[in-house]
């Protein structure tokens, strides 16, 4: 571990876990885990791409915390030094007040957002989504007697965990035994080529797919579509990069029927695909950008949701109004460790270049995953944008029928047990089974991912034959 010693009794420290922390996402076993004979996994230390675990053992992380967080890798004494100066200064101070590095990081955030104008500070990527759909439906009643309210979403796209939020999602097995949900949201297809829905391909893909969304608007009535809700790479729904042809006619869509466009950033966001935000890949102008993630790497809990200057005034226009502003606070939108991290860690992508080399080493890790896709009949397909890749996971190339999930398992088990950390994305979506999942921090190295595929290559090798 890099040398160090651990400050605690580590035995009582894995002892308290199996008694008292309710893991997210997993099912508990009789302790905690799906191995009831397995100690819980507790991660100690992380320097760059590497964590340490309770046991010593060394891993590269290829997915940046669990959760495609971690964009500028551990160990960044800069961000820490920055948080305890601003801790010291000042912790917080919420309500109507500002704060310093809350305007400099809003600012700093806008210069790399042309068209886009306001910063609204929450926690989480769930609570930002929350706060652009509260903003839709308050214009809906302001503008339009609350009638063009509802918001879609996309088949496979995920927004968030609260119950709000699972209303507009669209991956089953996360909204399942937890409605009756939010009413108003309204799922339109997804647009994952390799699992077709229209007999086309390519740009007039994008284009059938996209179209799909205005034959819902249509069936809906445009005067009761508020907005729309999309990830720019869908993430935890199988990593799903939209074909040509989809982001111009989405906003040509929107436009015809006046419906705001919001972009769900909290992955994407802050590098992840090689741009500042994976909506500039595509030339689109949306209305809301939310995220969270990446926002300061996780060395402090930021999420915000950004609107375009069209959306602040419409809050603002008739002062007499005393209704007439967003009635909404979000108590911890008043620490300022998150932007003080979150105006760090911009800094970092920016002087490390890490935009840049996120575009070189997404490349050179998609060819490599092609590479292992010639040599494993399993993986059906491999698609991904920058530091955001997928292998899917099929028992028939030609069927295009999922592998068992506990194979895919089996198969990131066995790279954890190698030192590599991948993910595999949402498993009981039908269809959508079984995609390994890598999000290498931004700085990652061409010995990184060679050390990622190769066990990868072993590990499908070992389960698959
Ligand atoms: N949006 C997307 C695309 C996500 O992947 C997630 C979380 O994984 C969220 C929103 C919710 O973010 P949070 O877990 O911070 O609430």
């Amino acid at each position: 571990m890099d040398g160090k010693v651990l400050d605690n009794d580590i035995t009582k420290v894995v002892e308290a876990d199996r008694a008292h922390v309710w893991h997210h996402l997993i099912q508990h076993a009789p302790w905690t885990g799906p191995d009831p004979k397995a100690d819980p996994r507790i991660i100690v230390e992380g320097r760059g791409m590497r964590v340490w675990d309770q046991k010593g053992k060394e891993h590269i992380d290829a997915v940046s915390g669990g959760v495609w967080t971690v964009n500028v890798g551990y160990g960044r004494e800069r961000i820490a030094n920055a948080v305890r100066d601003q801790l010291i200064q000042l912790p917080y101070f919420a309500g109507s007040t500002g704060s310093i590095p809350g305007a400099l990081f809003s600012e700093k955030l806008i210069s790399k957002m042309p068209g886009m104008s306001r910063v609204y500070y929450t926690n989480s990527g769930s609570e930002a989504n929350e706060k652009a759909f509260k903003m839709v439906r308050q214009i809906a009643h302001k503008r339009y007697g609350g009638k063009k309210h509802k918001i879609l979403y996309r088949d496979r796209d995920y927004h968030g965990t609260t119950i709000t939020t699972l209303s507009a999602g669209g991956q089953s097995e996360r909204g399942a035994q937890y409605g009756p949900y939010t009413p108003g949201f309204v799922s339109v297809p997804h647009c994952l080529e390799y699992r077709a829905q229209w007999d086309l391909s390519g740009e007039e893909y994008g284009l059938a797919a996209a179209n799909a969304i205005e034959e819902v608007i249509l069936r809906e009535g445009p005067d009761t579509v508020g907005a729309i809700c999309l990830e720019p790479v869908t993430a935890g729904g199988g990593v799903i990069v939209p074909p040509e042809g989809y982001w111009p006619r989405v906003q040509e869509i929107c436009r015809k029927y006046d419906i705001l466009l919001h972009i769900d950033e909290v992955v994407c966001g802050l590098g992840r695909t090689g741009t500042w935000f994976g909506y500039q890949h595509y030339g689109i102008e949306p209305d809301f950008v939310t995220m969270a993630k990446g926002v300061a790497s996780g060395y402090a809990a930021i999420a915000c949701c950004v609107t375009n200057e069209k959306v602040f005034e419409l809050f603002r226009d008739d002062m007499t109004d005393p209704m007439n502003y967003f009635r909404d606070i979000s108590t911890f939108g008043g620490c300022t460790a998150g932007p003080a991290a979150a105006l760090e860690n911009m800094a970092i992508i920016e002087e490390e270049n890490l935009l840049d080399n996120t575009v070189a080493m997404g490349e050179y890790m998609l060819d490599q995953l092609k590479a292992l896709q010639d040599k494993h009949e399993v993986i059906g397909q491999v698609r991904g944008k920058g530091l955001f890749l997928g292998a899917e996971l099929v028992s028939d190339r030609s069927t295009k029928e999922p592998v068992d999930e506990k194979l895919a398992q089996a198969v990131v088990g066995d790279c954890n047990a190698q030192g590599v950390i991948i993910g595999v994305t949402n498993r009981s979506i039908p269809g959508f089974n079984n995609t390994l999942c890598y999000s290498p921090a931004l700085i990652a190295t061409k010995d990184d991912i060679d050390q990622i595929v190769e066990a990868t290559d072993k590990a499908l090798t070992k389960v698959f034959g």
